[in-house]
C-alpha cells in the first residue's frame, strides 16, 4: 500500500477509482460534487438515521463508498474500528487509487488520524509468505487522503515516520515467524548487519570464546546442547552528546527452546521458535530509532542461543557461577531465558548506564496472572514505571504493573549455591523470575517487561511492545515535538 495527500481544492477527485468518505449525523459536510451523486441514488438523510453500515454507489467508473457511524463520542477504539472497515475496503480489489477523507472522522488532529491510520493498514495488511510458493496478486493500491493545503507539509512527514515505525514491527514480526531452522545466531546477526546501518550505529557482538574468557558461565549453559553458537549482539546508536549516559534494551533471543533436559510437552513446541521475541523487539527499535534519527544513546543487546537436549546439555541439579561471581543452582533447565539475562545484566555495567529495560519471553506464569492481551512490567525505580505505563496508555499497548516483592527471594533459597535459578512451586512465577534478575542489578534504574502472553496469538507474532518502547524512548528527547512520531 502506498500514502499519498491531496490538498488542492480544485482537485479533479473523479479521476480516482474509489473515493471512501466518513459521515454521521453530525458531522455530514461532504463535498459538493459527490454531495450530487449521493444524493441521486441514496437518501443522505435516511441513511444517518439507519444503524451504522457501508454504502457502495458505483457512478461513471467509480466507487463510491460512505462509511456511516454512530454520534457517539470517538475514542480510539471507535478510531481502530472505521480504520478496519476501511481496510475491508482497501483490501478488497485492486482500486489502484483511492482518495479518503479522513476529516470527516471527528476525532484527534489530522496528523494523529494520518498517523495511525496507516500505522493500523500497515499492520493489517502483513503477511509473511517467505515459504509460500505460490502467492496470490498482491493488492496495490495508492491511498490519497484529502486534507487542507496548508496541512500537506507535516502530513508526508507523518506518513513517511508511520511507515518507518511499521516497518520495524512488521520486520519484527518477520523474524519471529522465521523457522528456528533459519533463524539461529548467526542468522540474526548476518540480518543485524545488513539491515541496520548508518553513521551512528556501531554493530559488535561477543562470540563463545570471548564469553568463555569473561566467564559469562550461564549465559553459555543455556547453549551446550545446541550445534548453533551463542551470541551477543551489541547494536550501539549514538546520536547524542557522549556525556549522555546510554539507554540499554535487552532482548532475550532464545531461537528455540525445547526446555533442555527439563524438556517441555511436545503439544504447541513448535512455538517455542518465538522464544527469540524480546531480541527481535529489540531488533525493530533499533531499526525505527536509527530510522527516525532520534536523537539519543541506545544500546541494543541481543541474547541469542538455542536452548536443546544432547548429551552435553546442562542438566538439572548442576551449579555455575555467574558473571557476577554468584553461584547459581540450575533447578530447571527450561528457566533458561533469566540465565542469559542475569549475565547480560551485569556485563552491561562498563557502559555505565542510565536505564536498563530487557524484553524477554521469560514466564508462562506471565499468561495465567495477565492473559495474553497484557504484558507484565516489574522495576525497581517508580518514575520509570510512570513513564512505561504512560507510553503504554498512548500506544495502545497494554501492560499491568506487578511488585517486585523482595520477600519472594525466599523462594529462590539454595542449600549449596548462593541461589537458584527458579522456585520449585508456580507461585507467582514471573515475580519471581523478576526477583531472580534484581539479584544482579547494581546502580541502575531498571525495568523488565514479561511479553510470554503477548509476543505472538493464534495469527503469529505481534511485535507487542516496539511501539510501546518508541513512545517512551521519544518522551526522553528534550525536543521530541520535531519527531512527529
Ligand atoms: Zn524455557
Amino acid at each position: 500500500m502506498k500514502y499519498k495527500i491531496i490538498s488542492k481544492i480544485k482537485e479533479k477527485i473523479y479521476k480516482y477509482k474509489c473515493i471512501i468518505i466518513f459521515i454521521n449525523k453530525k458531522y455530514n459536510k461532504i463535498n459538493y460534487y459527490y454531495k450530487k451523486i449521493i444524493n441521486k441514488n441514496i437518501k443522505i438523510n435516511k441513511i444517518l438515521n439507519k444503524k451504522p453500515n457501508i454504502y457502495k454507489i458505483f457512478n461513471n467508473k467509480q466507487y463510491i463508498y460512505l462509511i456511516v457511524y454512530k454520534n457517539t463520542k470517538i475514542n480510539k477504539h471507535i478510531f481502530k474500528k472505521l480504520v478496519i472497515k476501511s481496510f475491508k475496503i482497501i483490501n478488497k480489489k485492486n482500486y489502484n487509487t483511492i482518495c479518503l477523507f479522513i476529516k470527516n472522522i471527528k476525532f484527534k488532529n489530522i496528523y494523529w488520524k494520518i498517523f495511525n491510520f496507516v500505522k493500523i493498514i500497515e499492520y493489517k495488511t502483513y503477511k509473511f509468505l517467505k515459504f509460500k510458493t505460490k502467492v496470490s496478486k498482491k493488492i496495490n493500491n495508492i491511498i490519497y487522503f484529502k486534507i487542507n493545503s496548508n496541512q500537506k507539509k507535516k502530513s508526508i512527514k507523518i506518513i513517511k515516520n508511520s511507515l518507518i515505525i511499521s516497518k520495524g514491527i512488521n520486520k519484527t514480526r518477520d523474524l519471529c515467524n522465521m523457522p528456528p531452522n533459519i533463524c539461529n545466531s548467526d542468522y540474526i546477526f548476518k540480518k543485524t548487519k545488513k539491515e541496520i546501518y548508518g553513521k551512528n550505529i556501531k554493530i559488535s557482538f561477543l562470540n563463545k570464546k570471548q564469553m568463555k574468557k569473561l566467564e559469562m558461565n550461564a549465559y553459555l549453559s543455556v547453549n551446550k546442547g545446541s550445534n548453533n553458537k551463542p551470541i551477543i549482539i551489541k547494536i550501539k546508536y549514538n546520536n547524542n552528546t557522549k556525556s549522555e549516559k546510554p539507554i540499554i534494551l535487552i532482548g532475550k533471543g532464545i531461537t528455540f527452546d525445547s526446555g533442555g533436559i527439563s524438556l517441555k510437552n511436545s503439544n504447541y513446541m513448535h512455538e517455542m521458535k518465538y522464544d527469540m521475541s524480546g531480541a527481535a523487539v529489540v531488533w525493530g527499535i533499533m531499526y525505527i530509532i536509527n530510522k527516525l534519527n532520534l536523537k539519543l544513546n541506545v544500546i541494543g543487546i541481543l541474547l541469542c542461543a538455542e536452548n536443546l537436549i544432547d548429551g552435553k546439555s546442562t542438566k538439572p541439579g548442576t551449579i555455575i557461577k555467574t558473571l557476577s561471581g554468584k553461584t547459581v543452582e540450575i533447578i530447571n533447565t527450561d528457566a533458561e531465558g533469566r540465565l542469559l539475562i542475569c549475565d547480560a545484566l551485569s556485563y552491561i555495567n562498563k557502559y555505565n548506564p542510565k536505564i536498563v529495560i530487557d524484553i524477554a519471553t521469560l514466564t508462562g506464569c506471565c499468561l495465567i496472572a495477565l492473559g495474553n492481551k497484557i504484558s507484565a512490567l516489574i522495576t525497581n525505580n517508580k518514575s520509570l514505571s510512570k513513564d512505561l505505563i504512560k507510553a503504554s496508555k498512548k500506544s495502545n499497548d497494554n501492560i499491568w504493573e506487578l511488585p517486585l516483592y523482595k520477600k519472594y527471594n525466599k523462594y529462590l533459597k539454595s542449600h549449596i549455591a548462593d541461589i537458584k535459578n527458579c522456585s520449585e512451586n508456580n507461585y507467582a512465577g514471573t515475580i519471581t523470575a523478576a526477583c531472580f534478575l534484581n539479584n544482579f542489578i547494581k546502580k541502575y534504574k531498571w525495568a523488565h517487561l514479561d511479553i510470554a502472553g503477548t509476543a505472538w496469538n493464534k495469527k503469529g507474532p505481534t511485535g507487542r511492545t516496539v511501539y510501546l518502547l518508541i513512545n517512551y524512548l521519544k518522551n526522553k528527547i528534550k525536543n521530541k515535538k520535531k519527531y512527529n512520531v
